[in-house]
């Protein structure tokens, strides 16, 4: 039986910037999900017997804060009416950040939504791919809109994806998010997706350039303690490496609905969220259905999730054969194999080298150098690794490739 983590819902395919390495073919498009259309949706998810501990509902365009706030309330109060009381729900949005002003700010505390603001780092490196539908930065109205949400006391988090530029700068961006009191941090590398190619992939050393770029960003903030709550990607490669044996790795991105994506119309798909605007010529698309026709159980049992399923599952069954990493990955991400490989059914892809492989080598080197005071180490909260005192000349000492 499939168990549901994850919603995402898109609630129009419109974006009010035009990013270089957007890969959402319908970012022009202004259509706006139906209230009809989110009932329909929930009132499956919730009946489903799917849900296991709590739902975290993303809202993830385009750009979901170009609709008003009274979207979103009535949305939520939607939802809310159709939720067993026992399930506890989170909301989230993903944003570019330059739309947030008072209002929404009081929004997000009312309806306690978590939040994640996109900026690439400083104003020059951010400026080269997050540009306007005029083609100029949008950096002065996102660090506005950061600013707005720390006067305002509402919490967040940030999504930075790193380029070839921001990767040969760790201590300008840690310089950059110290300055501005951004203490939560996430990076994504610029991906191969749909029509994007990525320009990051086709660089030489770009692997190596990722690790020293970790290594440098904990190692300051492993200096500078208090500065930071959380770097994702080290607190996660921590995390996995340093977890109990018997702890299972789940990956969510190869369970069929464990992450489950609606689009404005209606539109069903699974795994990687981004499949879900995406077209390949064996699949065609990788809508499983539509909610305001079809049920949700159905299309656990319909043709074009079996394929899928067939081809993401012998893919994953290569990656447990032959790599290494297997334990702290779970076979990966589909979208990336079936965007640098060309099939679901393959391995290696220069994302998951990235931000699998080159993340986890570095907690690997710390531990090595770290001797036999990892014992000691796991018996603390191993989140707090990057900033614990002990780290810091560990760290400082791992190699540079
Ligand atoms: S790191 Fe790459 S090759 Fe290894 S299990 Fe993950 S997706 Fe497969």
């Amino acid at each position: 039986m499939p168990h549901i983590q994850l919603v995402v819902v898109q609630p129009t395919p419109f974006c009010n910037i035009n990013c270089r390495y957007c890969y959402l073919p319908d970012r022009s498009n202004n259509a706006v999900l139906a209230d009809e259309t989110i009932a329909n949706l929930f009132s499956q998810v919730f009946a489903s017997g799917w849900l296991q501990h709590g739902l975290t509902v993303v809202w993830h365009a385009g750009e979901p804060m170009v609709l008003p706030i009274d979207f979103y309330r009535r949305a939520f109060r939607l939802i809310d009416s159709l939720k067993p009381a026992e399930t506890e729900l989170t909301h989230a949005f993903q944003t570019n950040g330059t739309l947030i002003d008072d209002a929404w700010c009081a929004f997000f505390t009312e309806a306690d939504v978590n939040v994640g603001v996109s900026i690439d780092g400083p104003k020059r490196l951010h400026d080269i791919n997050r540009r306007s539908r005029s083609g100029h930065g949008t950096f002065d109205k996102t660090i506005a809109g950061i600013r707005r949400l720390r006067e305002r006391g509402v919490p967040f988090h940030v999504i930075s994806v790193l380029s070839a530029e921001s990767l040969a700068v760790p201590r300008e961006m840690f310089d950059f998010y110290v300055s501005e009191g951004i203490d939560r941090v996430c990076f994504n590398v610029e991906e191969s997706e749909g029509g994007h190619v990525s320009r990051s992939f086709g660089e030489t050393g770009i692997e190596d350039s990722y690790y020293n770029f970790l290594r440098e960003f904990w190692r300051l903030a492993a200096a500078a303690p208090g500065k930071f709550g959380f770097i994702r990607e080290i607190d996660d490669a921590t995390r996995l490496v340093l977890r109990p044996k018997e702890a299972v790795f789940f990956n969510q991105l190869v369970e069929p609905f464990a992450i489950t994506s609606m689009d404005w119309a209606g539109n069903i798909a699974t795994f990687s969220p981004e499949l879900l605007g995406l077209k390949s010529a064996e699949y065609g698309d990788f809508i499983l259905g539509n909610i305001n026709r079809d049920k949700l159980t159905d299309m656990a049992a319909g043709a074009v999730l079996q394929r899928m399923r067939r081809d993401i599952d012998a893919g994953v069954e290569l990656c447990r054969e032959r790599c290494d990493y297997f334990s702290i990955c779970g076979g990966g991400e589909p979208v990336n194999k079936l965007s640098e490989n060309g099939s679901f059914v393959s391995t290696e892809t220069t994302y998951c080298r990235m931000s699998k492989m080159r993340a986890t080598d570095l907690v690997l080197d710390l531990i090595e150098l770290m001797g036999n005071r990892v014992g000691e180490l796991a018996d603390t909260d191993i989140r707090n690794l990057g900033a614990a005192p002990l780290a810091t000349d560990v760290v400082a000492a791992v190699p540079v490739n």
